[in-house]
């Protein structure tokens, strides 16, 4: 349990700004995370990790020079939000792309992937390797299924050094995708942990016994034993790595030992030289191991076993030097320090001032997510009933969350002067943030390329509206993949497209357009009932779907009915303001 704390709730941000200010040397903090506070190289490639708090020295601990260039760090095991995520790498980046790398759980791969997008869109060319290294969370033939944990640290060592040492994006991200593929562990817990503030542990292990295969979070094990002696432990471990060996391993290994959080450095140390012992009757020649706390899941109890199996390349990279908070290893040339705040004012700046013209227009936005807000409030229930029909029924109170929050802090922007592009960014950072679920990271995802697209100007046109509204669908489909009769939202979305661009190219008006293309949203979303779902939540009850609309597609319709009509009423105004 959690001892020292003044409020659970910021508990993980209070916690990284001790961090930061103990590791002024290594890092500094910005918002939604930490920087390198020493110079890189320009042009230098930056290696952005991150993921929930609660795992150090993942991920902050690891930012330094040879290794991550900064770590976006979410709440206690929760994903950073886009937002954090991009306003770190953007702060980080040096002019050489952005490497992102992170374990593979869907909360940080939807939030990590909206940041890429938007990296991408701004012309910071950004790239994503996953780290899926365990091996008990999905057969050998589904690696990219695997979740990642103690692996994290071999794949960001080997991208953080050969970034380091001035490769490019395309060989960096291939040896990060290398060194993930060679990289497999095994875990066992031997007791839950508990998050700060709570009394009860997230999950607990029969007494004397151990859980094999258990996830960092305490996802169930593949199975639970009788405690082992270390002999039996080790055995254990190492024989089924061994059996998950990669086609192409060669004879030489990097050894990680790790403890999960409350295993004593000795017991670490005792079955490590168990490991050897194994690995070398095994005919390995092990390079370079760690023994120690590497990725850590608060106080649970538990160790792992990770095994990189090097070629020369690899291990290059691997034995590089490194100084970081919690890892270093050889002789680095100490670099000069660099002006973070000044840089992450830098950031802050790309939103140029909105002239007056553009910010009534930003006030404009808000108008219309208020709209928004009150149809989905107006709706909540149903939306929530048909998501129980197949999904888990939270559908309703997602998107409540989401559009609440997202109309609040639009509000609140255009409150201090801006423009269309910082309202809707503003929007779609809070409705990803507090909405939670596959729709709220869409749809902050969709309204954040929205925002991008529109810009900060005094006037939009008809052919804006609709660029805008293309950039949004493709941020949909780019995040969540899913394709036309998967039914999902795409099955509003793509007619909805269609309509708004033959209205436009037969000269109807933005408002006449808006309201032909909600038509076509709202037919399509009642035809989704014909349809089985291929994607998310719902697809395991597909059969129970049949004969029931999809529910984000009605969510969908219900949005664009709304905006319809608020463009109407706001376009009339204006006609009426200029007689
Ligand atoms: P969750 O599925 O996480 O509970 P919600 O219930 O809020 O989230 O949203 C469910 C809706 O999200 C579905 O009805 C579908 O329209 C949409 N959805 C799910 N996965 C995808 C995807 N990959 N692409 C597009 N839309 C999706
Ligand atoms: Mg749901």
């Amino acid at each position: 349990m959690t001892r020292i704390l003044d409020d659970p709730a910021s508990f993980a941000d209070d916690a990284l700004d001790g961090f930061a200010a103990a590791n002024r040397r290594y890092v500094a903090r910005v918002d939604g995370g930490v920087v390198r506070s020493t110079e890189m190289v320009e042009g230098q490639v930056a290696l952005v990790i991150g993921g929930g708090s609660g795992h150090y020295p993942a991920f902050a601990g690891l930012v330094g020079q040879g290794l991550a260039a900064g770590a976006a760090c979410g709440n206690m095991f929760a994903s950073p939000a886009a937002g954090q995520v991009y306003r770190v790498a953007k702060t980080a980046q040096n002019g050489g792309g952005v490497l992102l790398s992170y374990g593979n759980y869907a909360g940080d791969v939807l939030h990590f992937g909206q940041a890429e997008l938007r990296l991408n869109a701004e012309g910071i060319e950004t790239r994503t390797v996953l780290v899926t290294d365990d091996i008990a969370s999905a057969p050998v033939d589904q690696l990219e299924n695997r979740r990642g944990i103690a692996g994290d640290l071999t794949v960001f060592k080997v991208a953080g050094a050969a970034a380091e040492a001035g490769l490019n994006l395309d060989d960096v991200e291939r040896l990060a995708r290398k060194a993930n593929y060679r990289t497999r562990s095994l875990g066992v817990a031997f007791d839950g942990c508990t998050l700060p503030g709570a009394d009860q542990p997230l999950f607990s292990v029969q007494p004397d016994h151990m859980s094999l295969g258990l996830g960092i979070h305490g996802e169930p094990g593949i199975s639970d034993h009788p405690m082992p002696t270390a002999s039996e432990l080790a055995e254990l471990l190492v024989s089924k790595l061994l059996e998950d060996k990669p086609d192409d391993a060669g004879s030489r290994v990097a050894v990680l030992v790790n403890g999960l959080g409350t295993v004593k450095y000795e017991e670490l140390f005792l079955l490590y030289g168990r490991i050897e012992t194994l690995l070398a009757s095994a005919g390995l020649e092990i390079v370079e191991p760690e023994c120690g706390e590497l990725v850590t899941s608060l106080d649970m109890a538990g160790v792992s076993l990770t095994l990189l199996w090097l070629d020369d390349e690899l291990e290059t990279y691997w034995a590089a030097p490194a100084d970081t908070p919690a890892f270093r290893k050889g002789n680095v040339a100490a670099r000069p320090h660099r002006d973070v705040q000044q840089l992450a004012a830098e950031t802050e700046a790309a939103f140029p001032k909105p002239t007056p013209a553009a910010a009534a227009l930003g006030g404009s936005a808000v108008v219309l997510l208020d709209a928004v807000r009150s149809v989905i409030i107006e709706h909540e229930t149903e939306l929530g009933t048909i998501d129980a029909v197949a999904g888990d029924g939270d559908h309703g109170i997602g998107m409540r969350r989401g559009i609440e929050a997202a109309a609040d802090a639009a509000s609140q922007a255009a409150g201090s002067s801006a423009g269309v592009d910082r309202v809707l960014t503003a929007a779609g950072e809070a409705w990803s943030e507090k909405a939670g679920g596959t729709s709220g990271a869409l749809w902050g995802s969709g309204l954040i390329a929205l925002a991008h697209s529109l810009g900060n100007r005094e006037s939009y046109g008809p052919q804006d509206a609709f660029s805008a509204a293309s950039a949004f669908g493709a941020a949909i489909r780019n995040l969540g993949k899913a394709e036309p009769g998967d039914k999902t939202m795409v099955d509003a979305l793509i007619p909805y497209l269609d309509a708004f661009s033959e209205h436009l190219d037969n000269g109807a008006t933005v408002a006449d357009t808006l309201t032909a293309a909600a038509g076509a949203a709202t037919a399509a979303a009642e035809q989704t009932a014909a349809l089985r779902p291929r994607k998310g939540r719902a697809r395991p009850l597909a059969e129970k779907s049949v004969g029931h609309p999809d529910p984000g597609a009605v969510s969908f319709a219900l949005i664009a009915e709304s905006v319809a009509h608020a463009v109407r009423d706001l376009t009339t105004e204006k006609e009426y303001a200029h007689e």
